[in-house]
């Protein structure tokens, strides 16, 4: 094979195979954030093969990214997880021990009292491995705020008995809960989650069920997220829901809510396989064909802000990945000011093409 000479590096520390450490556990120069801004701005798009993201927006009636009214919160409690998916775009695993402390918890509270955003999202690493996140979704749960989500991996839930009366705990605090599967069958999402996943995914699923979540007549809402196995781009959403809504009935007797299909995003541990598979440029034309003026306007970052584990401020859960901080005199929830963040400009990057490719994509699945 013949690897451009600038991946030669990457390539010494990147296999195909699951891995069993994060980036980081492993120092791959892909765990240093610049490294993979480095690589998004060279290449392909240097020598003016594929444009940059910047200028293919501001050549749609958008323009210029900035935030609409804020809706979404979404705090990232650690990227701590008892998995090491990969494609995982947080680099999270065992092996990663940020974690949010009280202190900081208590800062993002005292936001949550007073924000103007009606939607509250917990994300880790598995956000219920922090040792404060029952505490902390019993305080945040008494804030009022309209849609409290907590994304929950499944395995979690059957990781340990500790875990296991999380449908309960979640269900006492009316938490919305949105799950990964990549598949409705055990082979793809082993391979993409690791072995023995879809099983214990599966058996999470029913104890979820078996509380009430997803239930014909029952306001506890539990949706699934497929991201693709592979480097290629989700198909469409209705249709991946009534196939999984299909399969699951019929195999296991699951019910679900919603289905997002969600795009991977060139970054992290999806961009180690992307260049490991040779796929990377392929997969960057791919997201560029199929680049959607329309989905612009809704992507996540305009109605949504990030909050990573230790406290820093972002436009997304993609920008915090890539270590880039809100454009704004704000950047630390304790110095929290919704009217002077919201005037901010939404930093972007050539990994954003993952969020208008087709039909758009975003945390809550398709944007248009
Ligand atoms: S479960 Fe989620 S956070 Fe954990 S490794 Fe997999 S993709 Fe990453
Ligand atoms: S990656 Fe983040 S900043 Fe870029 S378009 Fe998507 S949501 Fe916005």
């Amino acid at each position: 094979m013949n690897y451009p000479v600038r991946f030669q590096n990457l390539l010494k520390t990147t296999k195909l195979s699951m891995p069993t450490k994060s980036l980081a556990a492993r120092k791959n120069d892909l765990s240093n954030p610049v490294k993979q801004l480095e690589i998004l701005s060279n290449g392909i798009f240097k020598s003016g093969e594929l444009p940059y993201f910047k200028d293919k927006v501001a050549e749609t009636s958008t323009a210029q990214l900035k935030p609409k009214k804020l809706e979404i919160l979404q705090l990232n409690l650690g990227y701590m997880c008892n998995q090491t998916c990969s494609h995982c775009h947080v680099d999270a695993g065992p092996d990663r021990k940020e974690i949010m402390t009280v202190e900081t918890m208590q800062q993002c509270l005292d936001v949550i009292k007073n924000t103007g955003a009606h939607t509250l999202d917990l994300t880790g690493g598995a956000p219920e491995m922090n040792p404060n996140f029952r505490w902390f979704v019993e305080e945040a749960s008494k804030a009022g705020i309209q849609d409290f989500i907590v994304r929950s991996n499944l395995t979690i839930i059957r990781a340990n008995k500790k875990y296991h009366d999380l449908p309960e705990f979640f269900k006492k605090h009316n938490v919305h809960v949105i799950s990964s599967l990549p598949f409705y069958k055990r082979e793809k999402t082993d391979r993409q989650r690791g072995k023995g996943v879809f099983d214990k995914s599966i058996e999470a699923l029913k104890m979820l069920n078996a509380v009430g979540y997803g239930r014909e007549g029952s306001n506890l809402k539990l949706d699934l997220v497929y991201n693709p196995s592979g480097a290629f781009l989700p198909t469409n959403q209705e249709a991946l829901e009534k196939d999984f809504k299909k399969a699951l009935k019929e195999d296991f007797d699951i019910d679900f809510n919603q289905l997002f299909a969600i795009t991977n995003l060139p970054i992290s541990r999806f961009l180690e396989y992307l260049i490991a598979s040779e796929n990377y440029e392929d997969y960057m034309y791919a997201l560029v064909e199929a680049f959607n003026p329309s989905a612009v306007e809704n992507v996540m970052c305009t109605n949504t802000l990030s909050v990573s584990w230790d406290g820093w401020l972002y436009d997304c859960d993609f920008n915090q990945m890539l270590g880039l901080k809100v454009a704004s005199k704000i950047k630390h929830i304790k110095d929290y000011n919704e009217e002077v963040l919201q005037n901010r400009d939404i930093i972007i990057s050539q990994h954003c093409y993952g969020c208008t490719a087709g039909a758009g994509s975003s945390c809550q699945g398709s944007v248009t």
